[in-house]
């Protein structure tokens, strides 16, 4: 009992404090609602064929978990890393991706799951990654869309929100590795990081 009275004094600290230094951008509702939604579409799209799920981690972690518990059609998941941002935490780096030859997909039916379009240089590059793969179909799908230019030409077949181009935090979005455990989206007061 003492135990769950801590965890919730620790729950509750941590929401306020989340609440007075960072700006609430999509509360967790909103997107349990839009996973729903979008749940709906896809399990239409593939008509009951098996899809490969390949999660961008770390980012997509979160997403890609609440995803694939709103499918109900048969569902793989693999992962591939992507980095590329720098070590202040909100610079952009050099790409690199890892991971991407420990699976086979050719053939099968692929859905790219990612945290946030930004520049786009991360997904154009995935998507022509797999591209060369031979997959029976490919598609990309991102929690997150920055209303920014588009460098690339190319844009996710689903997004779940177009949010201002500021730099967001939470559910599973880090700051530093720092962020990825909170419910919803959020952006620092005045952009500001807090270290
Ligand atoms: P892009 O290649 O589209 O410019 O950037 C995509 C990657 O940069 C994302 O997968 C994500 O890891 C990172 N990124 C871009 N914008 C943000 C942001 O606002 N917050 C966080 N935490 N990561 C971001
Ligand atoms: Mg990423």
């Amino acid at each position: 009992m003492r135990n769950f009275l801590y965890i919730l004094l620790f729950c509750f600290c941590s929401i306020c404090w989340a609440d007075s230094t960072m700006d609430l951008l999509i509360p967790s509702t909103a997107i349990a609602q839009r996973l729903q939604e979008v749940g709906m579409q896809i399990d239409k799209q593939y008509k009951n064929e098996e899809l490969v799920v390949v999660m961008v981690m770390k980012g997509a972690l979160v997403v890609t978990a609440d995803l694939i518990r709103n499918l109900h059609i048969p569902v793989s998941v693999e992962f591939v890393r992507a980095k590329s941002y720098g070590k202040n935490g909100t610079s952009q780096g050099k790409l690199t991706i890892t991971g991407l030859d420990d699976f086979n997909v050719k053939g099968k039916n692929v859905l790219i799951v990612d945290d946030i379009f930004d520049s786009g240089t991360t997904m154009k590059a995935l998507v022509n990654i797999f591209k060369a793969k031979k997959t029976k179909s490919l598609r990309s799908l991102v929690l997150l869309l920055k209303q920014v230019p588009y460098e690339t030409g190319y844009r996710p077949d689903h997004v779940l929100f177009e949010i201002p181009n500021r730099f967001v935090i939470g559910y599973g979005l880090d700051y530093k590795e720092s962020f990825r455990e909170l419910p919803g989206i959020y952006a620092f007061k005045d952009d500001k990081p807090p270290f």
